[in-house]
């Protein structure tokens, strides 16, 4: 997937270039596991959960949802083979079908961007987002009732009395008294506030949900209940997540695979147990190092990061993290590192590890 936001200017609004905030990323979730998107600002994160729901529409590459793990294979496969076909006649990389019946068969089965717009406000039901800010995600002058009532109305999914029940077993079910339907959000502390955040984005019984810093702006005392709340729910329900967050010890507790983004580019992916005890790649080390340690005889190899995140507007040539990465050595300029498997799902970034 890839994102790309035209940066224009001067009177006649010329293009100037792009600001490449997701570049060729292609990331999996499994039912009911949660796959959690680390990185500093302007990493991509955030774009890269939009763009999974379709929110913002990736300029290159394809969504799939609901796809089942063998045809994934499958269809892996099939894009290695269709390279292989565009590295040989790179004329055809324009073209709208492709060459392999049997892949486009699977895209037009499974990719959300080949959808009708029909079609895609249907399949929206199933896939929900829940904001950072629960302050100025939630409109001021509705009532709690009308906020958490909104998706189904939209939807057209029920009325009435039936509407009002459905509101009150939401706010039960985040834990919030079903009294407090006809309260305003100011009534609500920030906590509550996210837990109103919560039961909307549950009211249309989705499956898949993009948790976009949900606990980033909640004061510390809070955080870990709006997070067991998401553990809860994610068992009772069956619910997929994708976790963005900039705070390692957050998706360390809430997820099973852990992506390391760096300016719209994935540095290292695998799951939780070996980014976190075995990490390869020097960024992930470096914010690893970052994570405060309780116990002070518990001493950890420095890697100083230093300097901040380049501009994704001009990204280094070569490997992104060169300008800040302490292992850098002359390759690292010109040649970007590719993402290889280093066995068990476990993909690294680097030219030297
Ligand atoms: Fe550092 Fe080079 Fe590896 Fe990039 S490729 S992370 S600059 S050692």
């Amino acid at each position: 997937m890839q994102k790309y936001f035209p940066i224009r200017g001067g009177l006649l609004g010329r293009s100037l270039g792009n600001v490449k905030a997701v570049d060729d990323i292609s990331l999996s979730i499994n039912r009911g596991s949660t796959l959690g998107v680390v990185g500093e600002s302007g990493c991509g994160k955030t774009t890269a959960g939009r763009c999974t729901l379709m929110l913002t529409r990736p300029t290159a590459g394809n969504v799939y949802y609901d796809m089942p793990a063998n045809l994934r294979e499958r269809m892996l496969e099939l894009e290695s083979e269709e390279q292989a076909l565009l590295d040989k006649n790179p004329q055809a990389k324009g073209k709208k079908k492709g060459s392999i019946p049997e892949l486009e068969q699977i895209r037009d089965d499974y990719a959300l961007n080949r959808r009708s717009p029909d079609d895609l406000r249907l399949l929206r039901r199933n896939m929900q987002i829940v904001f950072q800010d629960p302050y100025s995600s939630l409109n001021p002058r509705m009532l709690i009732k009308d906020i958490i009532a909104e998706p189904m109305k939209l939807h057209g999914i029920s009325s009435g009395i039936g509407i009002t029940n459905r509101v009150k077993e939401l706010m039960e079910r985040v834990g919030l008294a079903p009294e407090h339907i006809y309260r305003y959000p100011h009534e609500f502390s920030g906590g509550q506030r996210q837990r109103i955040g919560v039961a909307k984005a549950l009211a249309l019984n989705p499956n898949f949900i993009v948790l976009d810093e949900p606990t980033s702006a909640l004061d510390v005392s809070v955080q870990s209940q709006i997070l067991n709340l998401l553990n809860d729910l994610q068992r009772e329900m069956n619910l997929t997540y994708m976790f963005i967050s900039h705070d390692l010890s957050t998706i360390r507790y809430m997820c099973d695979t852990v992506c390391i983004m760096y300016l719209g580019k994935i540095a290292e992916i695998g799951d939780k147990k070996t980014i976190f005890d075995r990490p390869l790649h020097p960024y992930t080390e470096a914010l690893l190092n970052s994570i405060p340690v309780p116990d002070p005889k518990l001493k950890r190899k420095r890697v100083p990061l230093s300097g901040d995140i380049p501009s994704p507007a001009n990204p280094p040539k070569g490997c992104r993290f060169h300008t800040r990465c302490k292992y850098r050595e002359a390759i690292c300029e010109e040649v970007e590192p590719r993402l290889e498997d280093k066995g068990n799902g476990h993909l690294v970034a680097c030219h030297f590890r």
